[in-house]
């Protein structure tokens, strides 16, 4: 039976790389079922839901879905998106590559942040004209559940080659009770699955990774620090372009670009589609296609070595041009 996967474009720039990822997969033969589904600003203008429910049931019935992005509407399309496909582990590598220009040029590191709690699942109220508090949620099941994702990630060899085990980042020494809770369920999990894991403080952290990535695999992080210090590397490896990641949870996940839409870009058909083909990888590869993830990756990085190049690499390439010159290294 054919794996069926949800396609959402999106805004902006993602009408543009959302397509080019798909001629990549299509290039490879597999027999994919791709349906299209709309979210955004646009369907919000035209139907004041920027979520439609069929849209949002596609994806959640779906195999897996690739999503591009969404304009001044993104948080009310990819959060619900996230619960769709019931996700708990946001994946992020940061990967520098040879012909690309890197403050890091060494850096290889692969965030791993948990997705569900955190700042970001805490409520938030006004006490008075002075006073505003913020509830951190933290569970020792949901932290359980992201390290036995870093165990099993580890032990598959995904991370990369450089370092073994991962290093989870907290901030226990002052949120004693919260990032107490995190780090012992993660080190706790690494124990008993006999994965190698050190820690670092998360400020600590942000010094040691610019200093020198080439210390750091995979990461393990609570929900804030790991947006933050994900960026943080992305930063290091030379353009937004670039990065791909997932939203993984227990039988669906959803795949995008690290980028928004570009609007300063958009419409004229110069992005670069890398990080939207990237994440179509991570896509086979979740879908167990390890192989053509593994062609994919290579003829992306043979194309960021040699060329053709989008602008935002120095190049003067379209979108169409790097997209055919990855399906021809295929
Ligand atoms: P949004 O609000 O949708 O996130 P934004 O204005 O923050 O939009 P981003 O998409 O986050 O824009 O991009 C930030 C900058 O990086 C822009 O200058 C954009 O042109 C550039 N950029 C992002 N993605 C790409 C890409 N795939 N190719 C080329 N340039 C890109
Ligand atoms: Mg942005």
């Amino acid at each position: 039976m054919s794996e069926r996967i949800a396609v959402i474009e999106g805004d902006g720039i993602g009408k543009e790389v959302v397509p080019a990822a798909i001629d990549v997969l299509e290039a490879l033969e597999i027999d994919f079922e791709f349906v299209e589904g709309e979210a955004g600003d646009a369907v919000e203008e035209s139907t004041g839901e920027a979520l439609p429910a069929e849209t949002y049931d596609l994806v959640a019935d779906a195999d897996a879905t690739l999503f591009g992005a969404a304009g001044d509407t993104a948080a009310d399309v990819i959060l619900p998106l996230r619960d769709a496909v019931d996700s708990f582990v946001n994946v992020r590598p940061a990967k520098a590559y040879p012909g690309v220009d890197a403050l890091r040029p060494e850096t290889d590191v692969v965030f791993l942040r948990e997705n569900t709690e955190g700042v970001y699942a805490g409520h938030e109220d006004r006490l008075s004209e002075d006073l505003s508090t913020l509830t951190r949620v933290i569970t020792t099941s949901a932290s359980r559940e992201l390290a036995e994702y870093a165990c099993e990630f580890v032990a598959d060899g995904r991370g990369p080659d450089h370092r073994d085990g991962f290093t989870v980042a907290h901030k226990s020494n002052v949120m004693r009770e919260t990032d107490g809770r995190f780090r012992e369920a993660v080190l706790d999990v690494a124990a008993e699955r006999g994965v190698d894991a050190d820690e670092e403080l998360m400020d600590a952290f942000a010094t040691k990774l610019p200093l020198d990535p080439s210390q750091y695999g995979v990461v393990v992080c609570p929900n804030l620090a790991g947006d933050v210090l994900s960026d943080l590397a992305a930063g290091l490896v030379g353009g937004l372009g670039l990065l791909p990641s997932a939203n993984v949870g227990h039988d669906n996940a959803l795949f995008e670009p690290v980028h928004g839409t570009a609007p300063d870009i958009a419409g004229e058909g110069i992005a670069n589609p890398t990080a939207a083909v990237l994440s179509a990888a991570m896509l086979l590869e979740y879908l167990g296609h390890v192989e053509e993830g593994r062609r994919v990756r290579t003829a992306v990085e043979s194309v960021l070595s040699d060329g053709p190049r989008t602008g935002d690499l120095g190049g003067d390439a379209t979108t169409e041009d790097v997209t055919a010159a990855i399906v021809d290294r295929l």
